[in-house]
């Protein structure tokens, strides 16, 4: 049996988690900082070498601060002063048709400190494949000493027992069955764990376009001469845009790593595609006779927009690809993951600590399958722009029928790519409103909108971020739990959530933020964050604190 206190004797472990990809290693993070015990199962022996997702959004990297690790994603990846400009191409090397310039690392970690309004945040988005982002989370998941990570290991059943879970595991040639209080399916897109409940997805799975919409094939390659054939200045992502070989090609580590995708036709079966052919797709989008080293080949669906009809079962929990399924434009797939484990994490360590009401964990899916349908549905609309723009005959002609079809496609992808790569209102603007522990004022928030976000602390959304007088941002001010902020010159009198928590035996840190900058922000004297940054409840009086932390904490009167 693991240490700590939450577990009978009866059981080996408090979670076990089915899937070692970013949404279960970030569960075992936030249940591991928590002492909970955990066993994570990875049926895989050793970590995908695939780069897949590319961009780790602003708000992911802000709960990667809260645990104290987004330096070090944010040095993995491309160089510190490599480009994050997304470019777009008829090949790579003839025109450039358009160009979104985005921040440097290094720059991205001293602009962010300048910035208001939309971009009011503690940490701008990071380009980084999802690979290293990987090895970072499982690096910090085998760190807490109450994790235990299972690599080898797959979930053959799992099963709720009424008082808790079992889940047969294979592993080594043999079976072992594992009991804990509860379990949770990141188990991906096929995910066992969603099957073995019998819940479907439901939605949009066949989304045909000219690009991003079908069979999809990729190769990992090396190449040390690219950049010395490209005649443009040095880009993130290259997109390449003509009438026969569109594709896009993510730039891994800034020197001679890439990672190149392209559509399929029906009628051509990924795995039948050799190397020689892999290679001459890609040679077609760079429009220049280059050999490259293909490191790691892969296929996958565009277009698709799916959510799980349920993300929960009784004591089993269902989170990220196994619930929601995304065409990977805007780059929500992996960053929807980690927040559903953030969701859960933090619920799961309540209701296993005592402090948690039972009906805390049933707001796990009201809360994420909203966001999941919201995040599915903002990808799709990024798809059908940038994929069903057919680009004009004239494209690639010399003169001026060729220039003006150049134009034309310039405009729409310099339109398109602010469209989909500047996204402050998707990544901080999800909200809970119909949660049950949220405790609405009766202020509506700002309307929902992709490119720009209005920091609000309407109950349900994210605690507005302030950069303090003394440099700190407000997060790092936060407790690891619930936080009271007492807002301005003259707060309100904190001492009753001061008495409640303690009564409740329910952590809480109260922080003290002087100022009007922060009055203002917040529109209250007080105001109650959650352990995932989110606004719980805010008022001028404490007088109801019992009552707050109670409906905060799923305790149902
Ligand atoms: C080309 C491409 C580009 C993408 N770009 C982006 C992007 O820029 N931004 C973004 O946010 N998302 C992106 N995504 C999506 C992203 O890759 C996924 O959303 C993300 O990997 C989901 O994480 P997960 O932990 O839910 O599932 P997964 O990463 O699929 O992890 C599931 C794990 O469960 C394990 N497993 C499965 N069955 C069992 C079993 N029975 N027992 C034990 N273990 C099991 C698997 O081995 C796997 O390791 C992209 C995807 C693709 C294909």
């Amino acid at each position: 049996m693991l240490p700590g206190n939450d577990v009978s004797e009866a059981q080996d472990c408090a979670v076990i988690i089915i899937g070692g990809g970013p949404c279960g290693l970030t569960l075992a993070i936030e249940l591991g900082r928590r002492d909970v015990p955990v066993i994570l199962l990875e049926e895989k022996t050793s970590p995908a070498r695939f780069p897949a997702a590319n961009a780790t959004q602003a708000r992911t990297m802000e709960h990667y601060r809260r645990l104290g690790f987004a330096e070090k994603v944010r040095a993995e990846g491309l160089p510190p002063d490599y480009p994050t400009d997304i470019a777009y191409f008829t090949r790579y090397s003839k025109h450039e048709l358009a160009r979104f310039s985005l921040p440097s690392a290094r720059a991205a970690r001293e602009i962010v400190r300048t910035l208001t309004g939309s971009w009011s945040a503690a940490e701008l988005p990071h380009r980084v494949s999802q690979m290293f982002v990987e090895g970072v989370l499982r690096a910090e998941a085998a760190v807490c000493p109450t994790v235990s990570i299972r690599a080898g290991w797959r979930m053959a059943a799992v099963r709720d027992t009424g008082g808790g879970v079992e889940v047969d595991a294979e592993h080594d040639g043999g079976r072992t069955t594992l009991r804990a209080a509860y379990a949770m399916g990141a188990d991906g897109g096929p995910s066992p764990t969603r099957k073995a409940l019998g819940y479907g997805y439901v939605g949009e799975s066949g989304a045909i376009r000219d690009f991003m919409g079908g069979r999809m094939f990729a190769i990992h390659f090396r190449s040390t001469k690219l950049y010395g054939v490209i005649p443009h200045s040095r880009a993130w992502m290259y997109w390449a845009v003509n009438r026969d070989r569109r594709a896009f090609m993510a730039t891994v580590n800034g020197r001679d790593e890439f990672n190149f995708h392209t559509q399929l036709t029906p009628d051509q079966p990924a795995e039948q595609i050799t190397d020689a052919q892999a290679k001459a797709m890609f040679r077609e989008a760079l429009a220049a006779p280059l050999d490259v080293e293909i490191i790691a080949r892969s296929s996958w669906t565009a277009g698709y927009t799916l959510v799980a009809e349920k993300f929960q079962r009784g004591r089993i929990f269902l989170g990220g690809d196994a619930v929601h399924l995304f065409t990977p434009a805007g780059g929500l797939g992996y960053n929807t993951a980690v927040e559903d484990a953030v969701n859960l994490g933090w619920k799961l360590n309540a209701v296993l600590k005592g402090w948690g009401g039972a009906a805390l964990l049933d707001t796990y899916e009201v809360e994420r399958q909203a966001i999941a349908k919201r995040n599915t549905a903002y990808a799709r609309g990024f798809a059908d722009s940038l994929g069903l723009f057919v680009p004009p005959p004239e494209l690639e002609d010399e003169g001026p029928a060729g220039e003006a079809a150049r134009k034309l496609t310039g405009d729409h992808f310099n339109h398109h790519a602010r469209f989909e790569f500047n996204i402050p209102g998707i990544t901080f603007g999800g909200r809970y409103d119909d949660s049950p522990i949220v405790v609405s004022d009766g202020t509506a928030p700002p309307p929902d909108a992709p490119n720009s976000y209005q920091p609000t602390a309407t109950p349900g959304g994210r605690a507005p971020h302030l950069w303090l007088g003394d440099g700190r941002s407000l997060y790092d001010t936060l407790g690891f739990e619930f936080t009271l902020l007492a807002l301005g010159a003259r707060p309100a009198d904190t001492a009753p959530f001061r008495a409640a928590a303690a009564a409740l035996n329910m952590p809480l840190a109260i922080v003290p933020v002087p100022g009007d900058e922060a009055r203002d922000l917040y529109g209250a004297d007080l105001a109650l964050i959650r352990p995932d940054q989110i606004v719980a409840w805010r008022g001028n009086s404490a007088a109801g604190a019992i009552r707050v932390l109670r409906r905060a904490a799923g305790l149902t009167d």
